[in-house]
């Protein structure tokens, strides 16, 4: 009998997940097994099991895009990591390498991209299979644990905030101060930026405070446009919308300053109404942003490595996983939640 390992899986959309007992993968040429020792658990694991988006997932298929593990066993023709090395498995799980976006390092939007947890099978088992040039390399000084978040939720928000070209000294507003948003606020102060944090939840602006944030506000208190028009005399000159709500969409632009840039990295499904007039005539950028190239996760974890940024994590059990999804639907996780696989 093949060796067996537990696995949370995706069976049907909007039901909880099923855990099973399935055979453990053997690398084929070219891929790698990895053994997971923390996987983080990321909004998109929620949009993912609900099926909410367009581009749907092949039934059944394991969430989980922030699995760090340990590589166990290599097919032929690896020679990018060995075995023992520590590399975490991300939502950017594979792509072509050679159309024009990959030749540009946005290897994010390859036509040929594969997506762990969504298009390939995730990080809520005790093992995954794992492109080797695609996995990120956790630095030796980072726990596992620590790292779990930044591979999506660090990599996405940092490579955000460069997106605004939002230059040191400038205000930038972060819209959701969850898993994304309380790890944009470090990686803001990091780089010299003034932050605006925007949230309905009044425990997660208290913590953007402590984070560093030097203006928080509460969107279902104050009306968070006008809030940050004054509080930043016109507006911010970037803003990051991480929060998965229609409503905030439309927020993020109306705070962008003359000249400035919206990112939309949120992704609740549906669109939202833009003011042409005022995009128009004040010159305003909106783009969106998705994950980041590898040399963006390098650049993330190093800051993590280095202690400039620092996940807040929660430790629970595979066993819990619904629990945590459920709880993430709800903005009831204080910031992010990793699964150790170690308990
Ligand atoms: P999360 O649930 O941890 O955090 C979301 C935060 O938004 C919570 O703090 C919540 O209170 C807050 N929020 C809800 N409604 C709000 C509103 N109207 N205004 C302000 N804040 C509000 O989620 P997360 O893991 O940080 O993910 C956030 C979103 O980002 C999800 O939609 C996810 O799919 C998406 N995402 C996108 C990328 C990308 O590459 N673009 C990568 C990762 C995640
Ligand atoms: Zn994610
Ligand atoms: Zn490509």
């Amino acid at each position: 009998m093949k060796p067996k390992m537990k696995a949370a899986m995706v069976l049907r959309f909007g039901e909880p997940l099923e855990f099973r007992e399935c055979e453990i993968p053997a690398p084929g040429p070219g891929q790698i097994l990895v053994k997971t020792e923390a996987c983080g658990v990321c909004h998109t694991d929620v949009h993912a099991a609900k099926g909410d988006w367009p581009m749907k997932p092949a039934l059944p298929f394991i969430p989980g895009h922030e699995g760090i593990g340990v590589v166990v066993a290599m097919g032929r023709e690896v020679t990018a990591v060995k075995e023992g090395d520590r590399v975490g498995v991300p939502w950017l799980y594979s792509a072509c390498g050679h159309c024009e976006h990959c030749l540009s390092a946005w290897e994010a939007v390859c036509a040929e991209a594969e997506f762990g947890g969504y298009t390939r099978n995730g990080g809520f088992a005790e093992y995954i299979l794992a492109d080797p040039g695609y996995v990120a390399h956790i630095p030796s000084g980072l726990t596992s644990t620590d790292a779990a978040p930044i591979i999506c939720a660090g990599i996405t928000t940092y490579k955000g905030l460069k997106e605004t070209r939002a230059k040191p000294g400038q205000w930038v507003a972060i819209s959701g101060v969850g898993g994304l948003g309380h790890l944009a606020i470090q990686y803001a102060k990091a780089m010299g930026l003034l932050v605006c944090a925007i949230d309905v939840d009044g425990g997660k602006l208290t913590h953007a405070k402590r984070l560093g944030a030097d203006l928080v506000i509460n969107a279902l208190e104050a009306d968070p446009v006008s809030a940050v028009r004054d509080g930043t005399a016109g507006g911010a000159h970037g803003v990051v919308v991480t929060a998965p709500s229609l409503s905030a969409f439309k927020q993020g632009v109306g705070m962008t300053r003359k000249r400035g840039t919206c990112v939309l990295i949120g992704l609740p499904p549906g669109e939202f109404p833009t003011p042409l007039f005022d995009v128009v005539a004040n010159c305003i950028t909106i783009r969106g942003s998705f994950v980041g190239s590898r040399q963006d996760m390098a650049e993330a974890l190093a800051f993590a490595a280095e202690g400039k940024v620092k996940a807040d994590i929660e430790l629970q059990p595979l066993s819990a996983i619904n629990q945590v999804l459920e709880r993430l639907e709800h903005g009831k996780v204080a910031s992010r939640v990793v699964l150790d696989f170690a308990r």
